[in-house]
């Protein structure tokens, strides 16, 4: 998805971009099937994709508006309502497939005429240097003016130009699935933290939620090893039934989760964007969000370099993108670190603690506004294609 926003944008300015993909994107599907993977995006995220003409790919498959979210506390009586309506917004953000994000984007690379799309594709070997290259499985050679690593958060790219990353296992896995409840989900993402991890339903327009259930290793196993109908009264339980009972389940998927970030995001040559520059729990939805600003970032500072005919892989032009973008992802991974950790935590101090801070910031007007404007990505310097 990264890869291909900025593909997307420096081909439209002009670059002569070659993008090589391990496997091409899924054409077609069922009407009534909902990818396991989706996304919650934020108004950010539409801008830019509303600017590299994706969005409407989109929107004719499906993307699905919420107008709320709800989220409390397992562990006491803390809850908060963010509500479009308050900021005089339509919706709060979208929820979409991935597959569906994925398929938009190639299809409008497939438009641009200065466009190679290589796939399947991998890459053997990685030359960075004042000429990069890169070697292919099949042994093709390529030189570029710029190598860029989008190849998600166990990065090989990053291994072969040797760039180190830290971080640690977070001890929890994520299920998703589609499940129906009995209730409508009001076009409200709800979100439930519980000690062993938060659990979230996100509402697809057809009355379905996609789920992401983060828990731990051990209780993800048991969770995958139940038939249908338990998994769905166990769900029914975590929810607090919150949309009445969960009546339906689609297949499964786990994912273990992991906070990791390079030690840079560049070296003569090469960058790296999203998940092979960081990667983030997922329980406020902001990963692909955060490389989306990573790609335009990138591609605003590689098409200033060569306005201004500096060289677009050298480190000077590059540090540019790295400065940008590095604080604010590290401010993010932080701050979702310490929410994961603090609910996490069954210390009744802390319990106390966060249960009023959700309901003081629930009451805060001013406050809740400003967080969730923040969460929507149109807080702070903006990259153009992001406005
Ligand atoms: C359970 C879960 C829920 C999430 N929910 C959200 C959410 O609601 N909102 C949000 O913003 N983020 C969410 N995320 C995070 C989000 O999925 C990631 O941040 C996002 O997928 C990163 O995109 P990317 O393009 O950087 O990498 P990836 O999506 O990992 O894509 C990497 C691409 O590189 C290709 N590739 C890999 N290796 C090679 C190779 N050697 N050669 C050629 N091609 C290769 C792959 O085929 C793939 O197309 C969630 C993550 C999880 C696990």
């Amino acid at each position: 998805m990264v890869g291909g926003a900025l593909g997307c944008a420096v081909a439209e300015a002009g670059f002569e971009v070659c993008l090589l993909e391990a496997r091409e994107p899924q054409r077609s599907w069922p009407p009534d099937e909902v990818d396991l993977r989706v996304s919650a995006l934020t108004r950010a995220s539409q801008h830019i994709l509303e600017n590299l003409q994706v969005w409407p790919g989109m929107a004719k498959r499906r993307v699905s508006p919420y107008t709320d979210m709800r989220v409390w506390d397992a562990g006491g009586s803390g809850r908060i309502h963010f509500s479009a309506a308050e900021i005089g917004e339509p919706d709060l953000g979208h929820i979409v497939e991935n597959r569906v994000i994925q398929l938009a984007l190639w299809e409008r690379l497939e438009s641009l005429p200065n466009v190679t799309l290589r796939y399947p594709a991998r890459v053997s070997e990685l030359q960075p240097g004042d000429e990069p290259a890169v070697v292919l499985q099949d042994g093709d050679r390529l030189t570029a003016k710029l190598v860029v690593a989008a190849d998600g958060r166990d990065s090989r790219m990053r291994g072969m130009a040797n760039i180190g990353t830290w971080g640690w296992d977070y001890d929890q896995h994520a299920i998703v699935a589609t499940v129906r409840p009995a209730l409508s989900h009001r076009h409200t993402a709800w979100q439930r933290f519980m000690k062993t991890g938060p659990l979230a339903l996100l509402p697809i327009d057809d009355g379905r939620c996609s789920i992401v259930w983060s828990t731990s290793p051990l209780q993800a196993e048991a969770l995958m090893s139940l038939d249908d109908a338990a998994f769905c009264r166990a769900l029914t339980q975590a929810s607090e039934a919150v949309l009445g009972a969960i009546r339906e389940t689609g297949p499964r998927g786990v994912f273990p989760l992991r906070l990791g970030h390079a030690e840079t995001y560049i070296c003569s040559g090469l960058a790296l964007v999203g998940d092979a520059a960081h990667a983030i729990h997922p329980l406020a939805g902001q990963g692909v969000n955060l490389g989306f600003l990573d790609a335009v970032t990138l591609a605003e500072t590689v098409i200033a370099a060569h306005e201004a005919g500096r060289r677009i892989g050298s480190i000077a032009t590059l540090r540019r993108y790295e400065r940008t973008r590095k604080g604010p992802n590290m401010a993010m991974l932080g701050a979702m670190d310490a929410f994961k950790r603090v609910f996490s935590n069954e210390v009744l101090p802390l319990k106390l603690v966060r249960n009023l801070g959700l309901n003081l910031a629930d009451r805060s007007g001013f406050f809740k506004q400003h967080l969730v404007r923040r969460a929507m990505g149109l807080g702070g310097d903006l990259p153009r294609l992001a406005k």
